[in-house]
């Protein structure tokens, strides 16, 4: 990991080495540089603002190199240009700060997968519905609707998770960063926004409500 924020730098690393992954970190870009390119490592996770060298940098030097470690790329920025120049700049995946560290696990576990089979995992289906996770779209059709960052996480989850029933405890977990403190009825507000957006007739609802339980996509 190179990540120049002290605090977020240990809180990350104590999370994955209780999860049982061997972590080292860097503070520094050149540094991180150094170790990254040995390709000793299963995955990076790179911050993009660092001093000495940016993370977009090291990326590109060491797709340069042919070091084919996979990265994912941590960015305080939430713009499509951000996304697009991060895996443009060889990164495989991207996550946006604040975020939850379910999510942080959930996507290091996919990369690791990924790393062994090859699968791209920008794009997710599940029966007609598509979602675009550059574009930050959702697909259904010919229906193409762009998603606030708050949906598009709670569709992503959703997605990944299809054909599980996820309580609303689950959901706030996954979706809403630590500060949450608007209890559960923000995520019955925003399963109604998502299915104004991906479930409008003449659709079938792929969102079902499992009453005094949660909500269940797909399947
Ligand atoms: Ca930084």
């Amino acid at each position: 990991m190179v990540e120049d924020e002290p605090r977020l730098r240990d809180v990350i690393a104590r999370t994955l080495r209780a999860e049982g992954y061997e972590v080292d970190a860097e503070g520094d870009g050149a540094a991180g540089f150094e170790r990254a390119v040995t390709g000793a490592y299963d995955l990076l996770l790179l911050d993009l603002m660092l001093p000495t060298m940016s993370g977009l940098e090291i990326s590109m030097r060491l797709r340069r190199r042919s070091v084919k470690t996979p990265i994912l790329m941590l960015t305080a920025r939430d713009a499509v240009d951000d996304r697009v120049a991060g895996l443009d700049a060889g990164g495989d995946d991207y996550l946006v700060k604040p975020f939850a560290f379910a999510e942080l696990l959930a996507r290091l576990r996919a990369l690791l997968r990924r790393g062994q089979t090859g699968q791209p995992d920008n794009v997710l289906k599940v029966e007609d519905l598509v979602l675009d996770r550059v574009r930050r779209e959702a697909v259904r059709g010919d229906r193409r609707t762009e998603l606030t960052a708050r949906e598009f996480a709670l569709l992503e989850y959703l997605m990944r998770s299809a054909g599980r029933v996820l309580t609303r405890d689950q959901i706030i977990m996954a979706v809403w960063p630590n500060d949450f403190d608007g209890g559960s009825n923000v995520v019955d507000t925003y399963i109604h926004y998502l299915r104004d957006k991906i479930d409008k007739p003449p659709a079938k609802p792929l969102l079902r409500t499992v009453r005094g339980v949660g909500y269940v996509l797909g399947r």
